[in-house]
């Protein structure tokens, strides 16, 4: 029986795998049997350490996406690595907190060149290269729950989220047909250094959990699986959605 989660002699790049939700992301995938390129500002030896022990290959690349500058270097050295580059998980992303009213300009432009234009512009190299041997591939974005709603408080983040879904949507028509699968996964709320402020915020925190059906915040292990799915072959004929992962907030 051939199992459709199985994503042996698949190479993906992971960016923001040093920890967190990108590192869950990796570490799922190394299981389900892919060669892991981790792309990061700082050291990866954990998210290194917990795929080899799963049996992996894993390669790290020191890069900072708050510039377009290393995304020709990532794709090279990711192609090389692999062979192919055959998933791209667009993970590392950002946040700054402040009312609207006093959001500054740096808070606006540092989370949009994270967020939104690193993203499209390493979807796009990664894809140049994904067309130009017909091999297709899967590219997903790591949306939010602020993809769908307002937010309070994160001006910046909420335009990224809500962008980098009608970037998921828009990518998906462009090259469905061409056989690359864009779609995203929106995380609820899980425990990681991004929601670090509202956790230690004793209100903000409680009414969070009170919403939540699943009466519990997410931890990073719960994302893995939908990652592994969106890039395996059982999810050949998805294109464009935004698959929310959130213990069941949405639905209230
Ligand atoms: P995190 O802060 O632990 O991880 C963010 C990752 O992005 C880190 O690996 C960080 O090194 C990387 N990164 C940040 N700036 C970078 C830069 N300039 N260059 C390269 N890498 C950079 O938080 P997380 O929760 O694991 O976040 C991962 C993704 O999930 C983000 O896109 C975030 O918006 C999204 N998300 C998180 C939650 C949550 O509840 N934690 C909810 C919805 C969406």
């Amino acid at each position: 029986m051939t199992i459709p989660f199985d994503l042996t002699g698949k190479t993906a790049i992971v960016t923001g795998a040093n920890t967190g939700l990108g590192q869950a992301i990796s570490v799922a995938l190394a299981e389900a049997g892919a060669t892991i390129v981790a792309v990061g500002r700082s050291a990866m030896d954990e998210t290194e350490r917990r795929c080899r022990d799963v049996g992996a290959r894993f390669h790290s690349i020191q890069a900072d996406l708050s510039s377009l500058e290393p995304i020709e270097r990532i794709v090279a050295e990711g192609a090389e690595v692999g062979g192919r580059i055959d998933i791209l998980i667009n993970n590392a992303g950002i946040i700054r907190r402040a009312d609207a009213i006093d959001f500054s300009e740096k808070d606006w432009d540092d989370v949009m060149n994270i967020n939104l234009k690193s993203t499209f512009f390493l979807s796009q190299a990664v894809a140049r290269r994904m067309l130009a041997d017909g091999a297709g591939g899967k590219i997903i974005n790591i949306a939010s729950l602020l993809s769908f709603q307002g937010g309070i408080r994160i001006p910046s983040y909420t335009a990224s989220k809500s962008g980098l879904a009608g970037l998921t949507r828009l990518l998906a028509c462009e090259w469905a047909a061409k056989g690359i699968n864009v779609n995203a996964i929106a995380p609820g709320y899980f425990i990681t250094n991004n929601t670090e402020a509202l956790r230690s915020d004793p209100k903000r925190s409680s009414d969070i959990l009170a919403r939540i059906p699943a009466g519990r915040w997410g931890d990073p292990a719960d994302l893995g699986g939908e990652a592994v799915f969106l890039a395996s072959s059982a999810a050949d004929y998805i294109h464009g959605i935004i698959l929310p992962v959130d213990g069941g907030w949405l639905a209230r």
